[in-house]
């Protein structure tokens, strides 16, 4: 399921065979197209294409090519049709100093009204940038907009920066296919996935695969599958989370209820509780429920059998993983039950832990975990007890390193596969995180990207 949160339907382009393009973005599962106006003529457009089909939103804004054209009496017409239903966000608007289709004065009078109005309607702002980004992005904080997506983004890592750091999402259309854009599909690399956006920017922009062609939201496949490889995640990874980001967007679609059991790649992994014995600074419970698309705020924490119920295909993995959104083995006895019904079943099984089991437990838990878990992945996080405790400010304290340290050698013991991990962030050495896992404790180490929560 794919949302397209960018595209241009009302368009001539599409005069001819308008009713078979939306047909076709059904039959390839797209769940929601947002049509964007760029005139006064469009924005009805739009509002009239997502009146007719439940699957198309719209949003209403003049682009800044119009701004020169826009006459200042119709304003009020503008400010009526945001109200409408099926309106989800405000745009395009923006400025653009490369085709420079309207002065400058009037694409920037133009913008600010426009980011007046999203915030007086509770609207998110559609911003188109070109050759532009700082005076966009300068209009943006002093009109104090926080909610928006930058569309069809192409600009360096310090404007996705500026953009992330205003509050905005980032989206990306067909251009991260082209064999030239390497440097954006750098850039890209650098944005979590939490705050990704796919569109088609339709009928411009086609993808590398048909590129020369018209492009439609059936096609937005070819640049999620790019960024599926880009972020090494699946495509349905992708689909999941920029589905998830636009509806929370633009307010679209359910809420979801918290998961146990959620696949990503081609694991599943299994939230058996949001209670931990850290509280890191990096986590990501402390900005959002949602890891890759899936809500991981539990109602409750699942009973033995709950847990069971909800690992569905289990096959098709190729292992079981207990993580989620706390400590694992505070919940011991379902670790080990779980465990054991995956085992008789001949499911791998890992463990995704911070290392506290014998802290929490009071005693070696790990003969116990022995002959039901195939892997354990521990977070280190730190090369020293000083920055342990200041980055995952642990409630056990100062000797809380140290007993993670001793976790881990007592896991290289009894389970055939134990890797240590630390997240890239600022201030922690990986090298000597690394080295400490290789060289002082002989297991393996994995770097974990931050900003990646999945990774
Ligand atoms: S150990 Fe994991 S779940 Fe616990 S606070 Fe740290 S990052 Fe969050």
């Amino acid at each position: 399921m794919f949302i397209d949160t960018h595209c241009h339907l009302d368009f001539d382009q599409f005069s001819a065979d308008r009713e078979k393009v939306i047909a076709r973005a059904r039959e390839e599962n797209i769940k929601a197209i947002i049509n964007v106006g760029t005139s006064l003529e469009g924005s009805r457009r739009s509002i009239q294409l997502a009146e007719k089909h439940a699957l198309v939103y719209a949003a209403v804004g003049i682009h800044p090519h119009e701004a020169e054209r826009f006459p200042a009496e119709s304003w009020e017409k503008i400010e009526r049709l945001v109200q409408e239903d099926k309106v989800v966000a405000v745009g395009e608007t923006g400025l653009d100093y490369f085709r420079n289709y309207s002065s400058h004065t009037s694409q920037k009078e133009l913008f600010r009204k426009q980011i007046k109005l999203a915030i007086e309607a509770d609207l998110p702002l559609i911003v188109h940038s070109r050759e532009a980004d700082d005076e966009t992005l300068g209009i943006l904080r002093e009109e104090g907009a926080c909610r928006g997506v930058l569309h069809c983004f192409s600009s360096t890592r310090e404007v996705a920066a500026d953009c992330l750091q205003l509050g905005f999402y980032i989206s990306i259309a067909g251009q991260v296919t082209y064999p030239a854009a390497k440097q954006l599909r750098e850039v890209i690399l650098r944005i979590p996935t939490n705050r990704l956006l796919i569109e088609t920017d339709a009928p411009f922009l086609t993808p590398e695969q048909l590129r020369g062609g018209r492009n439609e939201p059936a096609l937005i496949k070819y640049t999620a599958a790019e960024l599926a490889q880009l972020y090494g995640l699946s495509l349905g990874d992708i689909a999941r989370v920029t589905t998830l980001n636009a509806q929370q967007l633009f307010g679209i679609g359910k809420k979801q209820s918290g998961k146990i059991a959620y696949p990503i790649r081609d694991s599943l992994y299994l939230n058996i509780t949001n209670r931990c014995t850290n509280n890191c600074v990096f986590c990501v419970r402390r900005i959002t429920d949602f890891v890759c698309g899936h809500n991981l705020k539990l109602s409750h924490e699942p009973t033995q059998d709950e847990i069971i119920q909800s690992i569905t295909n289990s096959a098709s993995y190729k292992e079981v993983v207990f993580c989620g959104y706390g400590e694992p083995l505070i919940r011991l006895d379902e670790v080990l039950y779980v465990s054991r019904y995956l085992r008789e079943r001949n499911i791998p099984v890992r463990i995704v832990t911070n290392g506290h089991g014998n802290l929490i437990h009071r005693r070696n838990i790990v003969p116990e975990l022995a002959w039901m878990v195939s892997a354990i992945s521990i977070s280190l996080n730190a090369e020293n007890k000083e920055k342990y405790l200041s980055i995952c400010c642990p409630q056990s304290g100062e000797g809380t390193y140290e007993e993670v340290r001793k976790f881990i050698l007592e896991c290289k013991k009894y389970i055939s596969r134990v890797e240590v991990t630390a997240l890239d962030m600022d201030g922690v050495s990986i090298t000597e995180c690394e080295r400490i896992a290789r060289d002082e404790l002989g297991v393996e180490f994995r770097e974990r990207r931050y900003n990646h929560p999945g990774s």
